[in-house]
């Protein structure tokens, strides 16, 4: 169990002492998470270290998960593609699948936290069983290009919420209710991201047979289309013609993420000829991850759509240059050319890792100033600031917080 004191060292004790202060004023309410997976994909990473901090900082919170079938999943993947602006058919059938699941949580789930914080569109119909307690929903995904219909589904929703919060300025969308603009952040102490002995690095390689005798680009990723592992491929093999490297795609699944399989299966078919490529299907292991990314000479992220990429901060923190594509919450960790290079094609992305593996001076430079950046902006105790002082807000009317 990490106790916030810890932290002390990385942030500094100004930034705790504030952040017990301001908690204290939530004395007496209590806050419940609910979103749709305990494990896999950034809204878990989160929630997995927020809610016990919370707790540490005496605020009441606890963390419920919605149940829901394989149907419901197939469902919510397509509204999660139409969000992102990639739509397959969606019919009357599926709104009704989601609909039932919904109303089956409804009747399940005992909402009556002070602050009920629904995590992205999976729960959002929780929101009918409101009563007189406060309810935010919390956008996780890239919605700056939606899908009208899914969104227009989704807007009868998020209306009878209090508040909306997004990841980045480019998703906000015009509501009827307040929105706040607030970033993910990730954990220096967790397992994923703390530091680790150089034999523990050597001991994960080992196990999954990565030799360490050329330049190592990685991609962390669920298999997931939106994060073009294929591309990532395409841009290896470019970088391969003129400078001997290996390849690791690292990933598991997400239990709400039905597509996965077959992207697995894709990749598989594209890369089987080519021994420097290390295809690897990870159980949820904080340490290996952590260890495949400290192992990295560059770290890739070439999503098409990301909500915001906490890949791309556990690279950073770890003081890695990464090349990541300029979508999403990405642009807001890496500032071209200062901490990390972003990119918009395949051959975009090949030509920074060459850029990088062709001057480590450099890539170090931008690691560096990466780790720098990530730890003003993006730890995890920034986002608790945000978050307590969200929930503030809600017992204040919006002309006091917007005079500040
Ligand atoms: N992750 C993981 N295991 C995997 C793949 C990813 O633990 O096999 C983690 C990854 O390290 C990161 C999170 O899941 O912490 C993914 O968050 P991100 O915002 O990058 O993408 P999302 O999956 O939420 O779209």
């Amino acid at each position: 169990m990490i106790r916030l004191e810890e932290y002390v060292p990385i942030v500094g004790q100004s930034v705790i002492d504030d952040l017990k202060l301001i908690a204290a004023r939530l004395k007496g309410k209590t806050i419940q998470h609910i979103n749709s997976t305990s494990v896999g994909g950034g809204v878990a990473e989160i929630l997995n270290r927020m809610v016990p901090l919370l707790q540490e900082l005496g605020v009441d919170t606890r963390w419920d998960l919605i149940k829901g079938g394989e149907q419901f999943f197939e469902v919510t993947k397509k509204f999660h593609n139409a969000l992102h602006g990639y739509s397959s058919e969606i019919t009357k059938k599926d709104f009704e699948i989601f609909l039932e699941t919904n109303q089956r949580n409804i009747n399940e789930i005992n909402t009556s936290g002070d602050i009920v914080f629904v995590h992205d569109p999976q729960p959002i119909a929780l929101v009918k069983k409101k009563r007189d307690n406060k309810w935010i929903w919390r956008c996780h995904v890239d919605v700056s290009n939606p899908d009208e219909k899914v969104w227009s589904f989704l807007m009868d929703y998020i209306a009878r919420y209090d508040s909306a919060v997004f990841s980045a300025p480019s998703f906000s969308r015009r509501l009827p209710i307040r929105q706040f603009l607030i970033s993910p952040s990730i954990d220096p102490l967790s397992d994923k991201n703390k530091e680790l002995p150089q034999d523990i690095v050597d001991a994960v390689l080992l196990k999954y047979k990565i030799p360490q005798d050329k330049p190592i680009i990685t991609q962390i990723s669920r298999f997931d289309r939106l994060k073009d592992p294929l591309g990532v491929i395409e841009a290896y093999q470019e970088v391969k013609k003129h400078i001997d490297c290996r390849l690791v795609l690292a990933g598991g699944g997400a239990a709400d993420d039905p597509e996965g399989a077959m992207i697995f299966t894709q990749v598989m078919e594209k890369t089987k000829n080519d021994k420097d490529i290390h295809i690897l299907l990870l159980a949820q292991n904080d340490i290996e991850i952590n260890a495949l990314q400290r192992a990295s000479t560059v770290i890739i992220q070439k999503s098409i759509r990301e909500g915001f990429g906490l890949t791309v901060a556990e690279a950073l923190w770890k003081a890695k240059p990464v090349v990541a594509s300029n979508v999403g919450g990405i642009p807001l960790q890496i500032k071209h050319k200062y901490s990390g290079l972003l990119c918009h094609s395949v051959t975009g992305a090949a030509f920074a890792i060459k850029q990088l593996l062709n001057s480590p001076v450099y890539a170090m430079k931008l690691g560096e100033n990466g780790r720098e950046h990530i730890r003003n902006n993006f730890l995890i105790t920034r986002h608790l600031r945000d978050y307590i002082l969200l929930f503030l807000s809600l017992y204040y009317p919006e002309d006091i917080v917007h005079l500040g």
